[in-house]
């Protein structure tokens, strides 16, 4: 739990978002969680989020870089953190 608090303050405190996407007009914190976020918030905020990625575009771009880490914080490429380990696992068995 230490280790994702931490993840998520460096996380935080380093993410910009990319010059050609829609979130560079939108308040970071809409795209970011935070320590201790309560689900019901977070699952208002990443659904806020994924609105701003269906009119970005470079989504798609941003969606494979973004699965081609491993950052566990944020909505990215229209896809929670959740969902994009689930793409990952999906993608390691075929
Ligand atoms: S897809 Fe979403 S996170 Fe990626 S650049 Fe566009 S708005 Fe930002």
């Amino acid at each position: 739990m230490t280790e994702r608090i931490e993840i998520i303050r460096s996380v935080r405190a380093t993410w910009t978002p990319p010059p050609a996407g829609a979130c560079a007009s939108v308040d970071r914190e809409v795209f970011l969680g935070y320590p201790g976020e309560p689900a019901v918030a977070r699952l208002a905020r990443e659904e806020d989020a994924k609105r701003v990625c269906a009119r970005c575009s470079v989504l798609l771009e941003c969606r494979e870089s973004a699965l081609a880490e491993t950052n566990p914080v944020g909505v990215r490429g229209g896809l929670t953190p959740n969902e994009r380990g689930a793409v990952r696992r999906r993608r390691a068995h075929h």
